[in-house]
């Protein structure tokens, strides 16, 4: 019966079960589980170095400051030389944006070709090196290509910039305060590097937004690019340090010393570098030879259809009982409560339910379009902007085990999302995913000790299926147990004697 469950209300009351907290699901992707058969090219290294690409086309995608998630697909066809991206977004996928990936896509190409002809070059060690050769290669283009993604994602820059900037300068003084300031060293000093160029991008950046009709000069545009790289680099040290603990030991160091609760030093600098970061992913993708026919092949972009579901969710406490009572097959106490605060919870209007990005991509590229690309097998690997939720993890494992076709994100959050709308309402995937969430749920339940201690619900036991030990019955017996140990002297290892 359960098994008829809408995965949709699953979703909602997974969504209440864990609120903000993280369900502790498997977080990330490892590559090395996955065969990534069929993939794009018959050599699994070139694969995985794809991987990073595409999350940071997905990341240079968002522009908005709140709720827009991109995930990218690629399809690749060598005998015509022609590259296929496929993005889809949670809502609509604007021209604007796909304007802006076709922009950066073509600059990334002549910077591929500049790298090309430099390295067509080099082994001339005979002549003098010019100072044109001794610049960076191809600085001004990947000055170019870092100013448009700056200005398309200026908004959501500036809200990182905001949220973090601001608490990791002053993290940084605190440490200040502690340490002989020329004293510091090793991941201390890198750190400080770290936030002082930080400090000085964002300044500028922040330039831009306040006053958006001046435009930087180029040697704004420059410090942002130098500083953005130099903090990138810093970074790297910082967050690996002690085995990817530095940043939680010292943050814990100076939150006790100021009796407040650790800062989140991981999470703001991993924020603020995330879109320089994704930007020189895509400058040493420009800058693979490996990768290089990627960037010669012909672009096309295609936008996945904004897709979503309205869905009716039980909207009294009463039948959110009930849907709770058959959810768990049986009554118990705590479903009262439940019930009372799902219907407070979801209301009683009907909920618009967004496909999100990675499921709707996934069942686009599943379908015949009627187009050439349909018999081009897409890449395994789909890029992101964030990581998936809980809902969508399952989906994409449900998709896995019952198509031919295996498709992987780098992972999830572990969190639950309101509203989720299922890619399609009908077909074998929905009864397959309903129980998936079921079995999440019960054991979520099972956690919080909820489906135990209730002997006196009005549906246990009542046809003799029901077996185990109240909590009571439980103590009680374990008294007893201990008690007899106890008889055979103070350590009671007699008890374990053979008699
Ligand atoms: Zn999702």
């Amino acid at each position: 019966m359960a098994t008829k469950l809408d995965p949709h209300h699953l979703v909602a009351l997974m969504c209440y079960a864990f609120k903000d907290k993280q369900d502790g699901s498997p977080r990330r992707l490892d590559p090395s589980l996955h065969s990534l058969k069929g993939d794009i090219v018959d050599n699994y290294r070139t694969n995985v170095r794809t991987f990073p690409i595409l999350d940071a086309v997905a990341h240079i995608s968002i522009s908005r400051k709140e709720s827009q998630v991109v995930a990218i697909g690629l399809q690749l066809n060598s005998r015509k030389q022609e590259i296929r991206l496929t993005v889809a977004e949670n809502q609509k996928v604007t021209d604007g944006l796909v304007n802006h990936l076709n922009q950066i896509w073509r600059k990334l190409q002549a910077l591929s070709s500049e790298y090309e002809r430099n390295r067509g070059g080099r082994w001339d060690r005979s002549q003098p090196r010019s100072p044109e050769m001794s610049k960076e290669v191809g600085l001004s283009l990947k000055m170019g290509i870092l100013r448009d993604i700056y200005q398309y994602s200026l908004e959501k820059q500036m809200k990182r910039i905001d949220k973090w900037a601001k608490g990791l300068r002053r993290f940084m003084k605190e440490l200040l305060k502690r340490r002989i300031f020329h004293h510091l060293q090793g991941f201390e000093l890198s750190l400080y590097k770290a936030v002082v160029a930080l400090s000085l991008a964002a300044e500028v950046v922040s330039k831009l937004h306040d006053n958006p009709k001046d435009q930087l000069t180029e040697s704004e545009w420059e410090l942002v690019y130098f500083q953005s790289i130099l903090a990138n680099e810093h970074v790297r040290i910082v967050l690996a340090d002690r085995k990817e603990f530095g940043c939680e030991l010292l943050a814990q160091e100076l939150g006790d010393h100021l009796s407040q609760d650790p800062f989140q030093l991981r999470r703001a600098l991993e924020k603020l570098t995330s879109l320089p970061r994704h930007i020189e992913t895509l400058f040493r993708f420009a800058y693979s030879p490996r990768l290089r026919p990627a960037l010669r092949y012909r672009l096309f972009i295609s936008a996945v259809p904004k897709n979503a579901h309205t869905v009716k969710l039980p909207t009294s406490p009463q039948e959110w009982k009930s849907f709770l009572e058959v959810a768990c097959y049986k009554h118990y106490d705590f479903q009262e409560t439940h019930a009372v605060e799902l219907a407070e919870r979801f209301g009683s209007s009907k909920w618009v339910c967004p496909v999100h990005c990675e499921c709707g991509l996934i069942q686009y590229l599943q379908t015949r379009q009627g187009n050439q690309w349909d018999c081009v097998p897409p890449f395994s690997y789909i890029g992101v902007s964030k990581l998936s939720c809980s809902a969508c993890r399952i989906w994409i494992e449900t998709f896995n085990e019952q198509s031919g076709r295996k498709f992987y994100t780098r992972g999830s959050h572990g969190r639950w999302y309101w509203p989720w709308g299922i890619p399609i309402a009908e077909g074998p995937l929905v009864g397959v995913m309903a129980p998936k969430v079921l079995d999440e749920y019960l054991a979520y339940l099972e956690s919080q000790k909820l489906l135990r201690s209730n002997s006196d619900s009005s549906g246990a036991s009542s046809d003799g299926a029901e077996h185990g030990l109240s909590d009571d019955h439980r103590k009680d017996a374990e008294a007893v147990g201990a008690a007899i140990v106890q008889e055979y002297g103070d350590s009671g290892l007699g008890f374990f004697d053979d008699e």
